[in-house]
């Protein structure tokens, strides 16, 4: 029988009503001759409420009793949704991580899946069971200890068990409709998408991540996996919420398909550093290694030669990189005069797979922030995305505009 995976997020199950109605639904699917594997999160709440006893009673507190914590709050839902599956007349067992197992690295907290064998779960759908109910987030170590995915892991378990069972598709049933192509609460002409493409949903993770952890989104590219984000409250029909699929199957899209944004970014400007061979190399090796994700790099024209390099990274990551680079520079591997950090910056980014095709996005954008008077500090562009930084305040203003001046309300 084809398999499909049913993901239900924390407000999903929120509590005994909420698991009855997400049951309801995995039984119509049942109804139509799918074997189901339900992938549930924990009672929303209930994670960081886990996360907050374990810094409580032990602030540095060890990595392999903190998965043991905070795995369980799935486990409860697990048995739950399967006794309600039960009560329903249809044959469900819930299954641990352990059991099955979800084999996974031995990164406690942030551990990466590494294997879901089929062949107990497929014995017992051949034995007449209709639903395996998984707890998500969640997997066994080498050591025999249990591990999680991270913050959000249990997209990824879903992701990873369609993978794996082939599974005809993979909905992960959530609080939103689907993705928009921009923050509805700041552009209220947002509009929901029937499809994206895989790479746009990973360039939209600032939109997205909210709604599907990114590693499941990488996951899905590189299996091809159909995934779904679709509502839990309202009534569903199989073409409801947005596809998360191959761009091969989006047959007409804009060539902006939309706007992104990053709220808490600051732009570093290193002034005059000697413009030699290996420079860069000495100014972005120790940031990486003191773990500052740098995003843009701009290196000035150099005049008798010293130049100005200037980079974006996130506002928090401000004093670790101002470290890493006064470090360096106490080591003699640069010199610069100064080190400015301008903490009043965001990024606005446009993001589509049409732009591998079509010329002078890149002029209307800064055509439009131009007309709206927002300047722009830094500039940077990857195959399917054009990012700017400006000043914080114009942060919305610019999302406003170009949504209207890419005409994303309407499908072309
Ligand atoms: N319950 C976990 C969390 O809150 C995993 C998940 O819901 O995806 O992060
Ligand atoms: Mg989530």
């Amino acid at each position: 029988m084809p398999v499909l995976v049913m993901k239900f997020g924390g407000t999903s199950v929120a509590n005994l009503d909420r698991i009855r109605r997400a049951a309801k639904r995995v039984g119509v699917e049942v109804a139509k001759g799918y074997d189901v594997i339900v992938i549930v999160s924990a009672m929303s709440g209930r994670t960081n409420e886990l996360v907050g006893w374990v810094n409580e009673t032990s602030p540095l507190f060890d990595a392999r009793e903190y998965d043991a914590v905070v795995s369980s709050g799935e486990n409860v839902t697990a048995g739950l949704m399967a006794l309600t599956l039960q009560e329903m007349d249809v044959p469900a067992r819930s299954w641990q991580g352990w059991q099955v197992p979800v084999r996974t690295s031995s990164a406690h907290s942030a551990a990466r899946i590494e294997e879901i064998p089929t062949d107990n779960i497929n014995a017992k759908f051949g034995e007449g069971m209709r639903v395996a109910v998984v707890a998500g987030f969640q997997g066994v170590s080498a050591e025999g200890r249990i591990t999680t995915l991270g913050r959000g892991g249990s997209d990824t378990t879903a992701v990873a068990f369609a993978a794996a069972f082939e599974a005809e598709r993979c909905d992960i049933y959530t609080d939103v409709d689907g993705v928009y192509t921009t923050d509805p609460r700041i552009a209220s002409k947002a509009r929901k998408m029937d499809k994206i493409a895989y790479e746009e949903m990973l360039e939209l993770a600032s939109l997205g991540a909210k709604v599907l952890q990114t590693r499941s989104v990488e996951l899905a590219m590189r299996y091809k996996v159909k995934l779904r984000v679709v509502s839990s409250f309202e009534e569903q029909s199989d073409d409801a919420g947005t596809l998360v699929c191959s761009e091969e199957e989006i047959m007409e899209s804009n060539i902006v398909s939309g706007i992104a944004y990053s709220r808490d970014e600051a732009k570093m400007t290193l002034i005059s550093v000697a413009d030699r061979p290996g420079i860069a190399a000495a100014i972005f090796g120790p940031l990486s290694e003191a773990g500052v994700n740098v995003d843009m790099i701009i290196q000035n024209i150099s005049e008798e030669g010293r130049t100005d390099v200037t980079f974006s990274c996130p506002i928090q990551q401000v004093e670790r990189a101002e470290k890493a680079l006064q470090q360096a520079a106490e080591r003699g591997e640069i010199n610069y005069h100064d080190l400015v950090a301008d903490t009043d910056v965001a990024k606005v980014s446009a993001v589509g797979i049409g732009m591998r095709s079509q010329s002078g996005v890149a002029a209307r954008m800064f055509k439009t922030l131009s007309d709206e008077g927002v300047n722009i500090k830094v500039i940077a562009t990857s195959e399917i995305k054009i990012s700017v930084l400006i000043d914080r305040k114009y942060m919305e203003l610019a999302v406003q505009a170009l949504h209207d001046a890419f005409k994303l309300d309407k499908v072309a």
